[in-house]
């Protein structure tokens, strides 16, 4: 079996026709082997959406959260909606091709398609996910960067579509680029008017005590799947959880500090701004323990 495999959708949305009129629903295809046209808008203008779905001993975790925030972002880019059911089966055909690894993600791409064609372009790729051993259990360092928005942009410029899971992501390559640069490995970004927002793929959490906080998702940005099962495990071991508006000091005044995402899951910050922080090993295992096991 190969390392990694694509499924390419021939109706990503039942809002428009079908690529090939009654073709099969997806056509798992090489991945060395072409699948997007040059023109294509998604390659051309970051013009779509995607999501990257972890997988744990062959289990999909959080699939439906992932899928619904899809078509949340489809919505906020006026794209047709995906057809949820047509993607949960080409995720799993895509995951179930690849050689069974403890750890795998599957991504999956919509864009809007060739300029004026209407149909939406679609796929999902799967392969065994990098090892993120160390950033979990010996910690990361990040870097405070002005994202350079308010906090309430989402509210005042919604076209900004802050708070959607765009193609166009080379902004949040090139913040890893300059953390690197300042010899840290990823960031946290604050909003103009000085909160703490999210990092470049992860959102982040605070533990104050026993409670666990997070920035409001009002604030432009991503509603994590990983922090939304966090908190529910959070709870599930008697902790508090809160939503709220997090002044940059409050990253220093934390008893411990992460970011949490799919695939990498909670990795532990170490260090800000060249400043070593306290990390909370035992509740760091725990935590990754929980979401590495997650069989839905
Ligand atoms: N924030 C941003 C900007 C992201 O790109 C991501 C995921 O890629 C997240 C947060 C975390 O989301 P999730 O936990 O669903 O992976």
């Amino acid at each position: 079996m190969p390392k990694s495999a694509v499924v390419l959708l021939n109706r990503p949305s039942l809002e428009a026709p079908p690529h090939v009129e009654g073709a099969a629903e997806f056509e798992l295809l090489d991945v060395d082997a072409p699948h997007v046209r040059v023109l294509d808008l998604g390659v051309t203008r970051g013009d779509g959406v995607f999501e990257t779905i972890s997988f744990g001993a062959g289990h999909p975790q959080a699939l439906a959260a992932h899928l619904a925030r899809l078509a949340k972002s489809a919505r906020a880019l006026d794209l047709p909606e995906p057809d949820a059911d047509a993607w949960e089966r080409a995720v799993l055909a895509a995951a179930s091709a690849i050689d069974p690894a403890p750890e795998a993600y599957v991504k999956t791409v919509m864009t809007r398609g060739l300029e004026g064609d209407g149909r939406p372009t679609g796929w999902a790729y799967a392969s065994a996910a990098p090892d993120h051993s160390r950033a979990r259990s010996e910690g990361i360092r990040v870097v405070l960067l002005d994202r350079g928005y308010r906090h309430d942009v989402a509210k005042t410029s919604p076209w900004l579509l802050a708070g959607s899971k765009t193609l166009s992501y080379a902004v949040n390559r090139a913040v890893l680029r300059e953390a690197a640069r300042r010899d840290a490995d990823d960031v946290v970004f604050v909003s103009s008017d000085g909160y703490l927002l999210e990092g470049s793929t992860s959102n982040l959490l605070l533990r104050f005590g026993d409670t666990l906080v997070t920035p409001g998702l009002d604030q432009g940005i991503l509603a994590g799947t990983t922090q939304g099962d966090l908190f529910a495990f959070a709870r599930s071991q008697g902790l508090e959880t809160e939503y709220a508006r997090l002044e940059t000091r409050k990253l220093a005044e934390a008893d411990a500090a992460w970011l949490v995402s799919s695939v990498r899951h909670a990795a532990p910050i170490r260090r800000v701004d060249g400043v070593d922080r306290a990390v909370d090993t035992d509740f760091t295992a725990a935590v990754n323990s929980h979401l590495i096991g997650r069989t839905s």
